[in-house]
């Protein structure tokens, strides 16, 4: 049974990871506090897929410790507070379409970011700051410019 965190977002998309399965990593028991963020996450979502109207496709949201690890993200992802998603909505348009989209609404949220194939968005449980960034990719190193633009991408 699929539990459903609102309308259109399960918490099994919230938790399901391809690392996970390939490297044998349990990503499906996130502690209650982390299910609960998972919630007010998918609120966000609702408001994003309305603002868009379009399908949501969620490639990462929660990520346990050992997860987030494996992939080298940062140490105080909000990932693994299951406060953050990755994301595309190829029927809208480009990963930086849709972050421009979000970013010109009314839709709260503490950072937007343009990964070049996918769109970041975090929330806060305490103070939205409402940031937007680009990450730039470079041999394997990710930087960041601040606002909404072209991600540089260069493949090492
Ligand atoms: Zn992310």
């Amino acid at each position: 049974m699929k539990l459903r965190l609102t309308d259109h977002f399960s918490l099994d998309e919230m938790l399901r990871s391809d690392t996970a399965l390939r490297l044998g990593i349990n990503n499906s028991n996130p502690p209650f506090e982390v299910v609960r963020n998972l919630g007010l996450l998918a609120d966000t979502m609702e408001r994003v897929r309305a603002q868009l109207g379009v399908p949501i496709y969620i490639s990462s949201g929660y990520r346990c410790p050992a997860l987030n690890a494996a992939i080298g993200g940062a140490k105080t992802s909000a990932h693994m507070h299951g406060l953050a998603v990755d994301f595309i909505a190829p029927d809208f348009g480009s990963p930086l379409e849709v972050a421009q989209k979000i970013a010109g609404s009314l839709i709260d949220y503490d950072q937007l970011i343009h990964e070049g194939a996918w769109v970041h968005l975090a929330i806060s449980r305490h103070n939205n700051r409402c940031e937007e960034l680009t990450a730039h990719f470079d041999k394997g190193r990710v930087s960041y410019t601040a606002g909404l633009s072209l991600s540089r991408n260069t493949v090492a």
